[in-house]
């Protein structure tokens, strides 16, 4: 096609989807619009390194502003964009800023948002979100001076962030409503490891328990700011002290932009594997997406990793280049905790069986169905996880019998499916 493609959303997905189009020799223009007022960074050092650095780090940028030029991709930044129609001629974008951008095709790489607490309280200062660069920035700053950080939500950013605030030398307290850590991802000996790791550094766990308020301090000098967490425990409301509260419990994919193009369900932009969407001009790409499960066409699945995002958004660019499409990988994601490593390779929510090796410092847990590989969870074993990966891109499995052995090593293991 030629045209004008204009890609909504300037994070991995939709410069994946950029690079890609002009990659595969596209020669009309390609516009990345990002509601952010920085072109596209990682967002994994926000939780991370980012948080603990002695001075604050660089914007860890994706591409150094010449890129764009010299691939004629022309960036907006700062500003959204907010609707979206087809007319006669084609589509027509209106910007927040309000100016109008027609396109041929478009590609939606929104991203998701944090999900609120929906709790009495949510909105005092001191209550903190993390998804942006400005997020980040003042959560690092908060984390200067705080002493009692509350975390709600035990999932990959509540414990990164926790692990963060414990090497700053705050007192931590992370409050999750599941009676284990990380429960939507990974199996329980995996959640057990990492609660004890974490434990040993100090951090307090207080499962099965809702935060269920959270109120001002009697006096805080300045005006009003969060003071006190409220719990619902299985034995009564408890007030925990918190100078600072960071909630991490989940995102919602944005799809309000999709909406205006019909394209998008309560769960998110549907696309197929090949991140196309029911209008052949419009495809979608990374966290706004729910896409069909590998193993389980029927079902429809979120991913919400820097490799799904960029793999998409390649997709999506050779499915509007109508060009053949390269395969997908393994799904793999990661989590740094402080100390802690964690590591996934493919996709484990439909096993059937599992093997966990483990030892006083680090542990894995293979995952099978109807006996073979599927995936691995791996904490500090980076080898592990990339036996596991690379038997998941040949189409190999690894011997279960043999697996629960730490002292064997993995890829001794490794045999051709049959
Ligand atoms: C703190 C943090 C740590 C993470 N750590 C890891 C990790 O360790 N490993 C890992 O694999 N993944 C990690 N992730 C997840 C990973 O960063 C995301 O899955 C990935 O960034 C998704 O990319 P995306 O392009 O789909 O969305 P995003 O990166 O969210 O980009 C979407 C962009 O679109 C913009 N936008 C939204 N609506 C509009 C609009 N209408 N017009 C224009 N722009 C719009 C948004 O402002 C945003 O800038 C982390 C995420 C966070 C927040």
């Amino acid at each position: 096609m030629t045209g004008q493609i204009l890609i909504a959303g300037a994070g991995e997905a939709g410069l994946a989807a950029a690079i890609t189009l002009r990659e595969l020799g596209y020669p009309g223009t390609v516009t990345l619009v990002g509601a952010e007022p920085e072109g596209p960074y990682q967002r994994p050092p926000l939780s991370k390194e980012f948080l603990t650095a002695a001075t604050p780090p660089a914007i860890p940028e994706l591409r150094a502003a010449q890129f764009y030029a010299e691939h004629r991709i022309d960036l907006v930044r700062g500003t959204g964009v907010r609707t979206a129609t087809w007319t006669r001629t084609g589509g027509v974008a209106g910007l927040g800023d309000g100016r109008e951008l027609p396109f041929d095709a478009m590609v939606l790489a929104t991203g998701s948002v944090p999900l609120p607490l929906p709790v009495p309280g949510a909105g005092l200062p001191g209550i903190h979100r993390l998804r942006t660069l400005a997020d980040a920035h003042a959560l690092r700053d908060q984390l200067e001076h705080a002493t009692r950080v509350v975390v709600v939500g035990g999932g990959f950013i509540g414990l990164e962030v926790a692990a963060a605030a414990r090497t700053k030398g705050a007192s931590v307290t992370v409050v999750e409503a599941a009676d284990r850590l990380l429960a939507r991802v990974v199996a329980e000996p995996v959640s057990r490891f990492v609660r004890e790791h974490h434990a040993a550094a100090g951090i307090r766990f207080l499962l099965h328990t809702r935060v269920t308020g959270l109120v001002a301090a009697d006096s805080a000098a300045g005006g009003p700011r969060v003071g006190s967490v409220v719990l619902a425990t299985p034995t009564g409301e408890v007030r925990l002290a918190a100078d600072l509260v960071v909630v991490g419990v989940g995102a919602r994919p944005v799809t309000e932009l999709a909406a205006h193009l019909g394209v998008t369900d309560e769960r998110g932009i549907v696309v197929d594997a090949h991140a196309r969407t029911a209008d052949p001009r419009v495809v979608a790409a990374g966290d706004c997406t729910v896409q069909p499960h590998p193993r389980d066409p029927d079902r429809l699945i979120r991913l919400e990793s820097v490799h799904n995002a960029t793999e998409q958004g390649r997709q999506a660019a050779h499915s509007l280049l109508g060009k053949p499409h390269p395969p997908r990988g393994v799904p793999y994601f990661w989590s740094n905790q402080g100390e802690l490593k964690l590591q996934i390779a493919g996709l484990s929510d439909d096993h059937d069986d599992l093997v966990v090796r483990t030892d006083a410092d680090r542990c894995t847990v293979l995952y099978y169905r109807s006996g073979a590989l599927i995936a691995a969870d791996s904490v500090n074993h980076p080898r592990d996880h990339l036996t596991v990966k690379r038997a998941l891109a040949s189409a190999a499995t690894i011997d279960p019998a043999r697996a629960a052995d730490p002292a064997a090593p993995l890829k001794t293991l490794v045999t051709p499916l049959r």
